[in-house]
């Protein structure tokens, strides 16, 4: 389930400066896709349509097969799960900022999900910059940790589509390939959207889809967009 269609979409924020120009292209159920492209080139705004943040102006956006201005807000944002660049997190237990991606999760589900991301150690601790009713400090998480989080979440969530927007892009070398490795467990077989700026972080992608200019400038595989370089 989850498979995404854009078809000839067109978006502008501003009606004198158009973003996307007729975008097509299509993520199987299952499958990852990633968008590459330099900054500014409409990459995070294919994700804000796609949760319909805002709504685009001609073409359709399909989550199997339906257009998604026929689909409750509420369904579309169960549907999505999201890992961005920097996560942040609110005032309340690790665990609690896991469990508000599904709110009916047992105790149970956000300690195995705690578990497989490997933050089972603190999650009942608070995140750094708050402070327990005692005046406890939260614990200061590396940007590793709190991605970790952000994976713990998504595990729990458990949607059917995954957003990666330069989730690993402000990690260091070695740190992202840990979460790299981390995310491509939680995205195998679900239907995953990743965007990043450079080629060389999306070398699993079933396919990479390069947006220039509000438009496709070219797509292939990893090795194949190589060959052309
Ligand atoms: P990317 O993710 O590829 O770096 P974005 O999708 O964030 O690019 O942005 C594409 C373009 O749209 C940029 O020029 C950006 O400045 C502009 N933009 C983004 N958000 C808004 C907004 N809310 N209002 C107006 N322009 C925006
Ligand atoms: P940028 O870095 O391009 O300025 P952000 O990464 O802050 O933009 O966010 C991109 C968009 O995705 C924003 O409109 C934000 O509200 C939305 N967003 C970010 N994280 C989530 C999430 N977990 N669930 C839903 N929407 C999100």
């Amino acid at each position: 389930a989850g498979a995404i269609a854009f078809r000839d979409v067109h978006f502008a924020y501003d009606a004198n400066r158009p973003i996307l120009k007729g975008l097509s292209f299509e993520v199987p159920a299952g499958k990852t896709v990633a968008i590459v492209g330099p900054s500014g080139a409409g990459k995070s705004t294919i994700s804000r349509l796609l949760y319909r943040f805002y709504d685009i102006q001609q073409g359709e956006i399909l989550i199997d097969g339906q257009d998604i201005r026929q689909v409750t807000q509420k369904s579309l944002r169960n549907a999505i799960g999201m890992v961005p660049q920097d996560t942040v997190l609110f005032n309340d237990t690790i665990a609690y900022n896991l469990r508000y991606g599904r709110l009916d999760a047992t105790d149970r589900d956000v300690e195995a999900a705690a578990e497989i991301a490997q933050i089972g150690t603190f999650i009942r601790n608070l995140p750094d910059g708050f402070r327990t009713m005692v005046g406890e400090r939260g614990l200061k998480l590396s940007g590793g940790e709190k991605q970790r989080v952000a994976i713990a979440r998504t595990i729990l969530k458990a949607p059917p589509i995954l957003i990666l927007d330069e989730a690993t892009s402000a990690l260091d070398t070695t740190t992202e390939r840990e979460i790299q490795a981390a995310l491509d467990v939680v995205s195998k077989n679900r239907t995953t959207l990743v965007i990043a700026h450079r080629l060389s972080t999306v070398i699993n992608a079933d396919e990479i889809i390069v947006v220039k200019d509000g438009t496709i400038a070219e797509r292939g595989t990893h090795q194949a967009l190589l060959a052309t370089d």
